[in-house]
């Protein structure tokens, strides 16, 4: 599934809105900045000014000259950074405002083998408009660490529940750094689909593209593809679903599982662990329900890539 040249279209009009916007808040920062201090400008002129002369110098081969220029522009510098902080602003205060710092509001990263390569923040907003994300995105809303409470949990059940958010904000705080995979696994209404959810508001909040597929929904899309004719979409899903920064497949075992799914299941962690791609998995199952539906690899797979986070208690959806 890929998106259509209008969808595509629409995409790069909201990059372009988004850069109008950030550049006029930029140039409204500066302008308050130089209000406040007016020989901002005269600074930076002069900075240009000599920059140029010292590139000409250098090109003339006159080194000494180009060398005293460079003393002059690092002592202008100097002095435009402490006339700053003498009214309360640093450099980094003039820097433009992205909303996405590593494609500068483009879409694309430029390589220097001189590729361009889509940015993060793309691919997080092509999965959101390919998989209708807008109900998750309403689930985000009211699951996340901010509605998180500990009233319902006591004893043991308390300490698994304090514990398994220690490691989703570690999960958090981490992404990108530390490849990592989690199984949440345990009865119903423990928490499980919640904390996989807390972990995705985070990460789509900082711009990473995380698909979010209860294991109905993405078998169902799989085994469409697979028995289907649209060859480009099927390629395009696997590409999603293999690149995507984190993948969470939530309710595993709430699927008709047949060997299309186990063989499927299979693939997903395998080549996503190949890829150091991160994935959450959600789960009622036993480790041994896991052999018994999907296979002894499958499992020895999760087993040996996975940390395993076990929550318990009653079900908290039949307290509320
Ligand atoms: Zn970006």
């Amino acid at each position: 599934m890929a998106l259509t040249n209008e969808q595509f279209d629409e995409l790069m009009r909201e990059y372009e809105e988004t850069r109008n916007i950030n550049r006029r808040l930029t140039e409204e920062k500066i302008n308050i900045i130089e209000k406040k201090l007016p020989s901002l400008k005269a600074f930076d002129n002069r900075i240009a000014t000599l920059s140029v002369q010292q590139a000409k110098s250098l090109m003339d081969g006159k080194t000494q000259q180009a060398e005293d220029i460079a003393d002059e522009i690092a002592m202008m510098r100097v002095r435009r950074r402490s006339e700053l902080e003498s009214i309360g602003y640093h450099e980094e205060d003039l820097e433009p405002v992205y909303t996405c710092v590593d494609c500068q509001d483009t879409g694309f990263i430029n390589r220097l083998t001189g590729h361009k390569e889509k940015c993060h923040c793309l691919k997080k907003r092509e999965l959101e408009i390919l998989y209708d994300q807008s109900r998750i995105k309403a689930l985000l809303k009211k699951e996340n660490f901010s509605k998180l409470s500990y009233e319902y949990c006591t004893g043991e059940d308390l300490t698994r529940l304090q514990s398994a958010v220690r490691i989703c904000k570690e999960f958090v705080d981490d992404f990108g750094k530390n490849y990592r995979n989690l199984v949440f696994c345990g009865t119903v209404g423990t928490g499980k689909s919640f904390l996989a959810c807390c972990i995705a508001h985070e990460l789509l909040e900082n711009c990473h593209s995380v698909l979010y597929m209860s294991a109905p929904q993405l078998f169902d899309t799989m085994a469409q593809y697979q028995f289907g004719n649209d060859r480009e979409g099927k390629a395009e899903f696997s590409r999603e679903l293999y690149d995507c920064e984190l993948l969470i497949i939530d309710d595993l075992g709430t699927e008709l599982t047949n060997s299309f799914v186990a063989s499927s299941l299979f693939t997903i962690v395998s080549e996503r662990h190949n890829h150091n791609h991160p994935t959450i998995i959600t789960t009622n199952l036993s480790l041994q329900d896991i052999r018994d539906r999907y296979s002894d690899r499958t499992l020895s797979r999760v087993t040996g890539n996975y940390d395993f986070i076990l929550l318990s208690g009653p079900d908290v959806r039949q307290l509320l």
